[in-house]
């Protein structure tokens, strides 16, 4: 089972190129957000206990992901892409563990997703997603409040106005980013800084032979 991390500041598109990866190379896309917003919108005990702390943009305690994720992980046969998850050294050390006693586990890439704060700032004002898949719009591109994948509702999250946004990015420089230390070698850098297009052609050109 091969392994794609994506490690991206909030509002770089990795829900965008996660979604792109599983359609044409048919990978299983985990989004630990996506995972945790359903806990909320199920109103599970684990949805009570976290949902301030999403609507705030600080990051959710290990553990708690720990069970998250596990839970999915460990229903996944097929290759994974993870949007979200490593946010931390305690995570990334969790999926080193998965790795190291699963022969079958690969952590196959690391794909860092770069892109200009004040792109991700506009980026993150007019994004709107769909409450049932997570698949990304742009407010100002989509003829009715309809995912057009799987038809259901269009909404804003909680977290994506620019203050909620500032706080995230100091929290993505702050505990995320010096995973790229951590992964060295095995991290390759994109930048999303223009048209969908450009993003999907270096996918394509990092994925050759994964079809
Ligand atoms: P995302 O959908 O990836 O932008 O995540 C939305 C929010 O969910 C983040 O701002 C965090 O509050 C929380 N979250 C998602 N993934 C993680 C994670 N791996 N560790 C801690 N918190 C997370």
């Amino acid at each position: 089972m091969k392994c794609i991390i994506l490690i991206a500041a909030p509002a770089a598109g990795k829900g965008t190129i996660s979604k792109y990866i599983e359609d044409k190379y048919n990978y299983k896309h985990i989004s630990t957000g996506d995972l945790l917003r359903k806990e909320i919108k199920n109103n599970t005990e684990i949805g009570k206990e976290i949902k301030s702390i999403l609507d705030k943009g600080s990051l959710v305690g290990d553990d708690i992901i720990k069970e998250v994720f596990g839970k999915e992980f460990n229903k996944t046969k097929s290759n994974i892409i993870l949007d979200g998850i490593p946010r931390t050294l305690a995570q990334a050390k969790m999926l080193d563990e998965l790795d190291e006693e699963n022969d079958n586990v690969e952590i196959s890439k690391v794909i860092h997703i770069d892109i200009d704060k004040e792109i991700a700032v506009e980026r993150i004002e007019n994004r709107i997603i769909c409450e049932n898949c997570g698949s990304v719009f742009n407010k100002k591109l989509v003829k009715d409040l309809k995912c057009t994948k799987c038809g259901d509702n269009l909404i804003s999250r909680n977290d994506d106005n620019k203050e909620t946004f500032l706080d995230r990015y100091d929290t993505f420089l702050k505990e995320t980013k010096p995973l790229l230390d951590y992964y060295g070698d095995k991290v390759i850098t994109i930048y999303n800084n223009s048209t969908l297009e450009d993003i999907f052609k270096n996918v394509d050109e990092l994925l050759k032979g994964d079809e």
